[in-house]
Formats: structure tokens, sequence, C-alpha cells
């Protein structure tokens, strides 16, 4: 092992594709291989949050529960807050909800009404882009909160799914895609 900041190429190597997971037809990208190595994580966090100077960003937002993992260092490490988006029945306190449509049914992520003030930059962090669903959901969430989007980030993306459709307007950043 060297001690070279990793490669996307690298970290793309480490994440397991698990078939038929959570259902038949179902690629999983598995990336906790991802995280159990320290290098890997690290320079992983490193790269992601490369694209944006540090400063450039008020509030790093991090979707439920994978986003979590990547947004706080993020944030962290370009010295912004983080603020969860969550699945319901999960924040405490005055919330913003918006429902989305699945394949099958509908689904719905929430964020604290005061947990971005208008006119902050904000970054928001997803571990995966699949259809896009999701991260539009959040982009409107924190639009409707006031928040100016400057990026959405992804560690991975699916690219027959076109998710990158449901962003426009905004910036898309994604380390490896498949
Ligand atoms: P979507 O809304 O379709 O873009 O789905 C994105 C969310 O579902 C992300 O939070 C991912 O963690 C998860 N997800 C969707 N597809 C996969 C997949 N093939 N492998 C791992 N996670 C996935």
């Amino acid at each position: 092992m060297t001690d070279a900041h990793p490669t996307a190429l690298e970290i793309e190597g480490a994440i397991r594709n698990v078939p038929d997971f959570p259902k038949a037809g179902i690629q999983f990208k598995d990336i906790t291989p991802v995280l159990a190595d320290a290098r890997l994580f690290s320079g992983a966090i490193d790269l992601l949050a490369d694209d944006f100077k540090p400063g450039s960003v008020d509030a790093v937002v991090g979707i439920d529960a994978r986003g979590f993992i990547f947004a706080a260092p993020m944030a962290i490490e370009l010295g912004a807050g983080f603020v969860p988006v969550r699945k319901p029945g999960k924040l405490p306190f005055d919330r913003f909800s918006f429902r989305y449509d699945l394949e099958y049914g509908t689904d719905t992520l929430e964020m604290h009404e005061d947990s971005i003030i208008k006119n902050q930059r904000v970054l928001i962090v997803d571990d995966l882009l699949a259809t896009g669903g999701t991260a539009a959901a959040t982009v409107n969430l924190v639009r409707q909160l006031g928040g100016e989007i400057i990026g959405v980030a992804f560690l991975v993306e699916l690219l027959a799914l076109k998710g990158r459709d449901q962003l426009k307007g905004c910036e898309v950043e994604a380390l490896i895609q498949y």
C-alpha cells in the first residue's frame, strides 16, 4: 500500500457490486469496503471536496442515510455546517416535507424549517445518484427553505438511469460513473 492520495479508479475498485439486492434486478453498489479503508475513505472525501473552495459553501446537506457518511466530513473540510435531510418521523422540530414518486408508490423527505438560512450557499451530498428522485426532492426542499444550491455531489452515478436529467440547473459532480 502506498501513502499517495488514491485515484477515483482505485476507489472504484473497492466498490462491491451485489446483484439482486434489495430486490431482483438491482445491481447494488456496496460502498462499505471503501469506508472500511482509511486511505480510500479519506481520499474519497478529499476528491469530492476538491471541486469546491473552502469558504464557498455555507452548509453541506447530507441525504439520509449513506449521504451523511460523506456529507459530514466534507462539511468539516470545507468549513461549512452539516444539515441532515431525513426520512419521515426522525426530525423532532418543525419541518418542511416533500413527497416524490418512486417506481412503485411514493417517498417523503424532511428538513428542519430553520436548518437553512435564506441565501445560504448549499452543497447537497449523497452516496449514489440513480434515477435522481431523491436528490431532486432534496433540491426542492433546499429551495423551499431559500438556500442557493451551488452543487450536488455523489460518490457514484449510474449513468443509464439518467438521474442528472432530474437535476437540471444544478452543478452535478460524481467521482465514479458506471
Ligand atoms: P434515486 O432516487 O433513484 O436516485 O436513488 C438514490 C438513493 O437510493 C441513494 O440514496 C442511494 O443510496 C440509493 N440507491 C439507489 N440505487 C442504488 C444502487 N444500485 N446501489 C446502491 N444504492 C442505491
